[in-house]
């Protein structure tokens, strides 16, 4: 049997597959798939009294835009094929949903749950320096965001060691992303990705000619889902999609084991329990089970893998029976297993597309930040008070008589968490519609990764025919 293919060769795959459906100069393909460049760092740091070294890795792939942009992972079994994956999917994701971003990724080689707080901030304050000193985080060239095992906390961490080093850079919040709300964030960030999902699936299902392909009709209501990972992304997506729209999430796999129950997981009920507990094992209100990996094989209209890459791969692809898969994750399907998939017929949303809520918001963050602005603080009373005068007239022309919760549903100015959802649904309606015209408008598609992939690389080719290559 063949040697399975590293995260980094099954990207590489889909995207040479892709180029087969484009007229492009082999020149400028290699341009487009190969990685610019990546560091290595090293570094110690004294804890409980001994040196300890750590490892860990920022990859650029695209420049054709600047800053580039990518997340920061902590995770024990990172490396430089993973990190370079990601960062070449970071380039397609921006480019797919208009975001005016190179792409970028970093790891480092960490078991969070080893340290304590203060240890945490001590070893992310050294790695920041590293990338800092060594140009790669900067907020006019490369902007880190949070990804697996990072969060608000480190991106607050890593903004201050920047700003320490360059206090005079009047841009200094606009280094990373995801940082706490009253420390230069943007409200709706934390849930970005995770809301992405949910509009993903939304604007999916405005469509009746696709969701027919999965052999599903009507809308998201009633249908059941099994989701693998309830961290950031997938908690979210899990508590929008079953609280807003009526979805039935009949199970949730975490590293431990599965948690199983037909009538549907109360979501927030579960993450309470999991924050309070840290297992899922003793959760009352859903069977467990140790054999997570299995319960991808349950019988299911959305599989949603929100955990890690490679989940889905040759040795299970065939044994999968969800109707779609929505690959909120990065790189969950792997290369082998998408082809045999798309062969069965089974619709898989890509995750270029599916995850890009957290880059998409990550954009209205920075420009926050360059802007030195909040969203709409200029703007709201004053459509508050076009929107009371137009009320007022229609009462006197009319001769009907609002009411006062009437009036103020309707004259309230947008605040900033609207403006930033109002964007982000935007956003994910629109790439998806280019997707769907793309995959209808071209014998040579026949899938929504392929289309995604198609939009991305043209607009990055375009861009490089634009500007010239220098
Ligand atoms: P996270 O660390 O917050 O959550 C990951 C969750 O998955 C955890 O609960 C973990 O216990 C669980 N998990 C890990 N390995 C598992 C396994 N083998 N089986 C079952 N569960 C497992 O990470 P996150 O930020 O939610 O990221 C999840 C995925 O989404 C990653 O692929 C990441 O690159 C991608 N992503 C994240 C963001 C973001 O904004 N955080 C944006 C885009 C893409």
């Amino acid at each position: 049997m063949n040697e399975p293919l590293t995260f980094r060769q099954s990207v590489d795959h889909m995207v040479q597959h892709t180029m087969s459906v484009l007229d492009l100069d082999s020149g400028l393909r290699d341009v487009i798939r190969s990685c610019n460049s990546v560091i290595q760092v090293r570094f110690p740091v004294k804890l409980r009294g001994k040196i300890h070294t750590f490892k860990g890795w920022r990859a650029t792939h695209s420049t054709h835009r600047l800053p580039v942009k990518g997340g920061i992972r902590y995770v024990p079994y990172a490396d430089q094929d993973e990190v370079e994956a990601l960062a070449a999917l970071m380039s397609y994701k921006c480019a797919l949903v208009d975001v005016p971003f190179g792409g970028s990724k970093g790891a480092l080689q960490i078991d969070p749950s080893q340290y304590d707080r203060d240890e945490m901030e001590m070893i992310t304050r050294r790695f920041a320096t590293e990338l800092i000193r060594k140009g790669y985080m900067n907020p006019a060239t490369n902007v880190p965001a949070p990804d697996m095992g990072t969060g608000q906390r480190e991106m607050a961490w890593m903004a201050g060691t920047y700003k320490h080093l360059f206090p005079d850079d009047i841009n200094h919040q606009a280094c990373v992303t995801g940082k706490p709300v009253h420390h230069g964030g943007i409200r709706g960030r934390v849930e970005a990705t995770g809301r992405g999902v949910q509009y993903a699936l939304q604007e999916f299902f405005r469509h009746p000619r696709d969701v027919a392909d999965t052999g599903m009709s009507g809308g998201l209501e009633g249908k059941t889902v099994v989701i693998q990972g309830l961290g950031n992304v997938g908690y979210h997506a899990a508590k929008f999609l079953s609280e807003e729209d009526g979805v039935k999430v009949i199970a949730v796999i975490e590293r431990e084991g599965v948690l199983l129950n037909p009538a549907g997981i109360p979501i927030q009920h579960l993450r309470d329990h999991m924050v309070e507990h840290k297992t899922i094992r003793s959760f009352p209100d859903a069977n467990f089970e140790e054999d997570g990996r299995k319960a991808l094989e349950l019988e299911c209209d959305i599989l949603i893998p929100a955990a890690m890459e490679a989940q889905i791969d040759e040795e299970n692809c065939d044994r999968i029976q969800a109707k779609m898969i929505v690959e909120a994750a990065n790189g969950p399907v792997t290369f082998g297993a998408d082809q045999k998939l798309q062969q069965r017929g089974v619709v898989i949303l890509p995750d270029v597309y599916v995850n890009a809520g957290g880059v998409t918001v990550s954009y209205f963050e920075w420009i926050r930040n360059i802007s030195h602005i909040r969203f709409g603080r200029m703007q709201r009373r004053h459509d508050e008070q076009r929107a009371n005068q137009y009320a007022t007239l229609l009462q006197e022309i009319t001769g009907a008589h609002l009411s006062d919760a009437a009036r103020d549903a309707v004259i309230r100015g947008a605040d900033e968490i609207d403006l930033v959802r109002s964007g982000l649904d935007d956003t994910m309606r629109l790439a998806y519609q280019e997707m769907h015209n793309t995959l209808h408008g071209n014998e040579q598609i026949h899938d929504l990764r392929t289309a995604a992939y198609v939009i991305a690389i043209d607009k990055i080719a375009r861009s490089y025919h634009d500007v010239g290559i220098y």
